[in-house]
């Protein structure tokens, strides 16, 4: 048997919520279809046979002492169009933030070559951070919708990929909504189409989602509509819930219902939703997003500015619902999921400790709050896969072939596997990424 490429090397893998698996020694096989065919344990008889067979073929990449094997990234947040804005704003509350910042900016890709310019620098940013998978917020615009999946199959990257749908002349600009909802749903149903078309030309199928921007820039007839096409095409849906007071206010003021039962009403609540944020979920909320398999993309680095409060991730875990990691670009200003890694268990851990000085500590803090870096690794590789029915995320015979080798430059060859691990979650830089391959293909 003969491999497209075959890795040798060490390698991490989440093996579930809280731990992950080490292989020091082994090789990782790729088939020409981009899943990873077969992993070989250094004290496999087959080890050198199939090393030789590589070498032979010049298929066999073999990695330095301190260079791993780690599965690629999967950003489960991401407004493609707000790249521009990365680090932009940020003291901002969410709804002038939007209004001042946000909105003249996505008005923009109006303009197709500025789509395309955007476009073409952010996948390639993205796959040099070593995210592999990314579901991402467009625009109203779908010519400029287009070049972002254009973009992704350029560069090798798997999108999933929302016309973002707003339609409410109330909640959005006169310069920037949909004229109505029958044109939100129109649209979207088009890029539906456009972007199956555009798919024939390519095995990095890019996948269309349907894409509520959230409840106050929808009208009922939207969501409605949204809903029907979710159900029609069996497709996945994104949108926003509960992220800030003010939008977990707003479906409260204006349905008199929570804002995930408004998302639900209109049947956009599915085994494959993902809802951003979720910071002002309640139990109620939880047990909806457990009973429908809804997924929540947890955003650690916007939600420090616009999320009012900390997700709480262990609660949420323990409620069994699908969960991964979003940069939420760009609300969060960083494209590196190892940074949203770090964030996650920072906040995690001012969850647990509480931050009002004034306060006792028995009165302070949520325990039981604090993630481990495991865990925040498992939500940026299994749990998003898991929130997008991927058969990735792990390093594993059966799972898709994507991957990124980095390196530890703090080598000093002294480490146990934890503390290796630990060490590359937080020292990591784009520096460091040395090879990234989205379903077999080296693209980085
Ligand atoms: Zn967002």
């Amino acid at each position: 048997m003969s491999y497209s490429t075959v890795i040798e090397g060490a390698s991490f893998s989440p093996s579930s919520q809280t731990e992950i698996s080490y292989q020091a020694r082994q090789l990782i096989c790729l088939d020409n279809n981009g899943y990873i065919a077969r992993v070989i344990a250094h004290t496999d008889p087959d080890y050198a046979t199939v090393k030789q067979t590589a070498q032979a073929n010049d298929t066999l990449t073999t990695l330095q002492p301190n260079q791993y094997v780690l599965p690629g990234f999967i950003d489960l947040h991401i407004h493609a169009p707000q790249w521009p804005n990365a680090g932009l704003a940020l003291d901002r509350p969410l709804n002038e933030w939007l209004d001042t910042y946000t909105f003249p900016l996505e008005a923009k890709y109006q303009d197709t070559d500025f789509a395309k310019l955007v476009y073409d620098g952010l996948i390639q940013e993205l796959l040099a951070n070593g995210t592999t998978t990314a579901l991402y917020f467009g625009t109203i615009h779908n010519a400029a919708n287009l070049e972002l999946a254009k973009a992704c199959i350029q560069y090798g990257q798997r999108g999933f990929i929302g016309k973002v749908a707003m339609d409410n002349p109330e909640q959005t600009p006169d310069y920037y909504q949909d004229a109505s909802a029958q044109v939100a749903v129109d649209q979207t149903e088009q890029f539906i189409h456009q972007l199956n078309e555009l798919n024939q030309t390519t095995d990095l199928k890019q996948t269309p989602v349907i894409t509520p921007r959230f409840v106050p820039s929808c009208t009922p007839a939207s969501l409605q509509g949204l809903g029907d096409l979710a159900r029609k095409y069996d497709l996945p849906v994104q949108s926003h819930c509960s992220e800030s007071d003010w939008e977990n206010g707003y479906a409260l003021e204006h349905y008199h219902m929570r804002d995930a039962d408004v998302l639900d009403h209109y049947g956009l609540l599915t085994d494959k939703a993902v809802m951003a944020h979720g910071t002002l979920l309640n139990d109620h909320d939880y047990d909806l997003f457990s009973q429908k398999q809804v997924a929540i993309a947890h955003c650690p680095i916007s939600n420090v500015y616009f999320g009012n409060a900390v997700l709480p991730v262990n609660r949420v875990l323990a409620h069994h619902i699908k969960t991964g990691l979003g940069t939420d670009i760009s609300g969060g200003y960083s494209p590196s999921l190892y940074q949203n890694i770090r964030q996650a268990v920072m906040s995690s851990r001012m969850l647990q400790d509480g931050v009002d000085n004034q306060l006792l500590p028995d009165k302070r803090g949520v325990d039981g709050s604090a993630i481990s870096v495991k865990t925040a690794f498992y939500l940026a590789t299994l749990g998003g896969a898991e929130s997008l029915h991927l058969q990735t995320g792990k390093i594993a015979e059966g799972y898709l072939a994507d991957l990124q080798v980095v390196s530890m430059q703090n080598d000093f060859q002294t480490e146990t596997t934890d503390n290796i691990f630990e060490k590359l979650m937080y020292q990591t830089s784009k520096a460091d990424i040395n090879q990234v391959y989205v379903q077999g293909t080296r693209v980085k």
